[in-house]
């Protein structure tokens, strides 16, 4: 470039490049001259800039893969949470400032452009999320791994709020493009369903099925001030041209093209609910579509890398998110089988020196169970090969233990009480050589309960890692106000190694961080309060205690607990206005399933019980509620920041682990919850003086269960609690329909809701009083929320990667 004056200036220099690349890729990539580009052309063309130099690091990583013959990481997932890449990528390129520099000059401002950006919702909720938080952990530590999952038409719906109740749009994310991805129509696998199987010998083909192809589009997950690049690839669903035509021959076109929109319907849908059976055979058919086009591909580059099937197991580790994959087990079985001749023993040694999977629920209705008839239906090689693993699996228990056949029958893969049923999580469990919970309470309770008799068979599997998050975004990217303050005075390089977080315990007295913390806060806030305000027409005050609770709407995280408590400090206000209350404000956010009629019922109830509150003059500043729309990974990254108390208030034992929990307190917030999933290891990092802790343990859950719930005992004798409940039953907050919450009523007093809701409420509001005294001393407060910043350092989702790594995957970082 023949400018001297930026040639001494690498910065000046990157700056007057970037404006240029820029402004070529709005001319030759999006086509549009600056006078009449729109700020979403801007965007388009200053990502495509930034995808370049993203392209490059990917390049050399892949090289490298190949040059150091490395192991690859597999991790197969039905949800990647991914949310917006732009501003995620130019802080792993480390070229924030510089492209916010040339959007300046180019009179743009980087943050309009960037809430342009649609979220990549390919997720219902913390599974997907902390899928994605592990891509973005793999690459900046150097693990080679690859996402395998779907890419959905459409994701996640957009959840609108119409008087008060969930409404789902369609969320076509792909409207405007996805600069991101590279489709790769050269990548296509043929993937079956249905037909028939035909026994020749050993030899076993798979015969008159229907077929869809699936076409890889990869996406660059960027690490983190490292080149190593790593993908995410996903699968698309393409009708195949011999169906076309063989519908066409017969004189047909609709039927070609009706088939056609048929098959391709199996990418077409993220099914909005991970907790509960739903879709049904088309979700069966997504599970098989993706894993099988994945165990193609990882196969194919296995032997184009010339290497044996003996050694797959250097070379790969599948892991599985959850149950969803798990037909990533028989279909790699049938491929070495079938189609490699493998011999049974050999196939069945390596499967299992592959695989790993990852357990995300105790809740029985969650476990995925599948019909044998429809699996037999569906995939008729596959439902074989389970009931090959079923009997050798069954054979080594009886050698091991004798013919006992009650165990038996709870080990088996099939469930054979009614209708027969193939249960995944047995199928991932003898497949996997490690089996993992998510908290060490979720760890510990996985081999008490649901696979109590495979951790006698099988104790060396079982095994903890705790989640974690991604400090870059949900510290970086998320809290520039906090974040600005933290390199302040211990550096930056908390971005890679987030246990220097404790360096500042010693700041938490310091009148001169003190003062910079709140003002970070105090700014986060404002944000906040500027979009509710532009958003929602609310005004909030934000000088109020924040108090939050954004995860998805169940009945297990408690949000009714919660709302009984605010219809109970509601009811105490106008007993007494005149004392001297801490003033609140009361943020919800979070998606209903679809399906969910008692989640449903409860998002009606918090926008019926904020409409009354907000608009009771008695009340004024004292108490606000909201109910924000959407709950998505950009929304959190907004609220997350502006929390001063973070609600994680399931019932003991039935939160796995959490992760909304980490983020929270990683951002200064003070937990108010239960001794469930996370908090508990949350507690032991940030100290018990430090946190909000309430309720039945996890035992004693249990044992309250054992001997009896009484509901209606606590109802009649807490005289706050039955008001609170009286009130919602009445109609004071459904004065158009007063029967609109009797159901809710019924179920908390009446029939003994599985959570335990009344168990716990005065204990939640005796905790609740000690959140607002300590809020009346701003000091103690900031102090302690110093505390959990400084506490947060094992929770970063690196630590929970490097475990994996390290004691699941043997998998190294490559040398870059
Ligand atoms: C972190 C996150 C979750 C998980 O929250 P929990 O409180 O752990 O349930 C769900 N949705 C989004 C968008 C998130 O970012």
């Amino acid at each position: 470039m023949p400018n001297t004056e930026f040639e001494y200036d690498r910065v000046a220099l990157d700056v007057h490049d970037l404006m240029r690349s820029i402004a070529n890729k709005l001319t030759y990539a999006v086509g549009k001259n600056p006078a009449a580009a729109s700020p979403q052309d801007w965007l388009q063309a200053t990502e495509l800039a930034v995808r370049d130099r993203m392209v490059e690091r990917w390049m050399k990583t892949t090289q490298q893969y190949y040059a150091q013959d490395a192991k690859r990481v597999y991790y197969l997932s039905m949800e990647f949470l991914i949310g917006r890449t732009f501003t995620n990528a130019l802080l792993a390129l480390g070229i924030y400032q510089e492209v916010s520099d040339a959007l300046r000059a180019l009179d743009i401002d980087i943050n309009e452009l960037a809430e342009l950006e649609p979220d990549a919702a390919l997720g219902n909720g913390g599974l997907g999320r902390l899928a994605a938080c592990f891509l973005d952990s793999m690459a900046t530590l150097g693990i080679s791994g690859m996402g395998y999952g779907i890419r959905y038409d459409y994701g996640m719906f957009r959840q609108q709020i119409v008087d008060g109740r969930q409404v789902e749009a369609p969320d076509y994310w792909l409207s405007g493009g996805n600069p991101w991805e590279f489709p790769r129509p050269e990548v296509q696998y043929r993937v079956r369903f249905g037909g028939r199987i035909e026994k020749d010998g050993d030899r076993v083909q798979w015969l008159d099925c229907q077929d869809v192809l699936a076409m890889a589009y990869d996406t660059v997950i960027p690490g983190y001030g490292t080149d190593s690049t790593n993908t995410l690839r996903l699968w698309s669903a393409k009708a195949t041209t011999e169906m076309d035509l063989s519908a066409f021959n017969r004189g047909n076109y609709f039927a070609a093209v009706e088939d056609k929109n048929h098959s391709e319907n199996v990418s077409r849908v993220l099914y909005p609910d991970d907790s509960t059976q739903s879709g049904r055979e088309l979700r069966l058919r997504q599970e098989y579509f993706f894993v099988s086009a994945s165990m193609q591909d990882m196969v194919a580059r296995h032997l184009r890398n010339k290497h044996s099937f003996d050694s797959l197991p250097d070379y790969v580790a599948v892991h599985l998110n959850d149950t969803h994959p798990v037909l990533a087990v028989p279909e790699l079985l049938r491929i070495l089988l079938d189609e490699h001749q493998l011999p049974w023993s050999q196939a069945w040694g390596l499967v299992q020196r592959i695989f790993s999977y990852t357990n995300h629920t105790l809740m029985h209705e969650a476990l995925e169970t599948w019909p044998v008839d429809m699996l037999g239906r569906l995939l008729p090689r596959h439902l074989n090969i389970i009931f090959d693993i079923n009997a050798e699996f069954l054979g080594s228990v009886t050698a091991q233990y004798g013919a006992d056949f009650e165990l038996m029958r709870r080990l088996s893969l099939i469930d054979e009480h009614g209708e027969r049923r193939v249960r995944m999580a047995y199928v991932a469990v003898v497949a996997s050589h490690k089996v993992n919970g998510v908290s060490r309470l979720h760890s510990e309770l996985m081999k008490q309960s649901i696979f109590a008799d495979f951790a006698r068979v099988f104790p060396e599997r079982f095994n903890n890692k705790t989640n974690g998050v991604t400090p870059r975004r949900w510290l970086a990217q998320a809290n520039p106000a906090l974040s600005d303050l933290v390199d302040s005075h211990i550096g930056r390089g908390w971005r890679l190694h987030l246990e220097e977080l404790a360096q500042l315990k010693p700041l938490a007295v310091d009148p001169d961080f003190a003062e910079g913390f709140k003002d970070a806060k105090r700014r986060n806030k404002l944000r906040l309060v500027s979009w509710v305000q532009q958003n929602m027409g609310i005004a909030l005050n934000p000088d109020s205690l924040f108090d939050v609770q954004v995860k998805r709407i169940h009945e297990y995280k408690r949000q009714l607990l919660n709302l009984l408590q605010v219809v109970a400090r509601y009811n105490r206000i106008l007993a007494n206005p005149d004392a001297d209350w801490v003033p609140r404000t009361v943020v919800f956010a979070g998606k209903a399933a679809s399906a969910y009629h008692t989640a449903k019922l409860v998002i009606k109830l918090i926008n019926d019980v904020a409409a009354v509150i907000n608009n009771d003059a008695r009340i004024g500043h004292r108490l606000k509620v909201v109910f924000m729309p959407n709950y998505s990974v950009s929304l959190a990254e907004m609220i997350i920041p502006a929390a001063d108390l973070s609600e994680q208030i399931s019932t003991a034992g039935t939160e796995a682990s959490g992760t909304g929990n980490m983020k929270l307190s990683l951002n200064g917030a003070l937990t108010i919850g239960t001794l469930d999933g996370a908090n508990i290891e949350i507690m032991e990092q940030v100290g018990e003086e430090n946190i909000f802790i309430f309720g039945a343990t996890a035992p004693q859950v249990t044992d309250i269960r054992a001997h009896g719930y009484q509901p209606r005992q606590l109802y009649e004798t807490n005289a706050e609690l039955k008001q609170a409940l009286d009130d919602i039953r009445d109609g004071v907050f459904s004065k158009d329909e007063p029967g609109r919450f009797q159901q809710l009523f019924d179920l908390l007093v009446n029939f003994g809701d599985h959570y335990l809701l009344l168990a716990d409420f005065s204990s939640y509001m005796e905790a609740q009083d000690r959140v607002d005294d300590l809020y009346r001393q701003p000091e103690e407060w900031t102090r302690k929320a110093i505390l959990n910043v400084a506490g947060m350092g094992v929770f970063s989702s690196d630590r929970t990667i490097a475990e994996y790594a390290e004691e699941v995957w043997d998998a190294k970082p490559l040398k870059l």
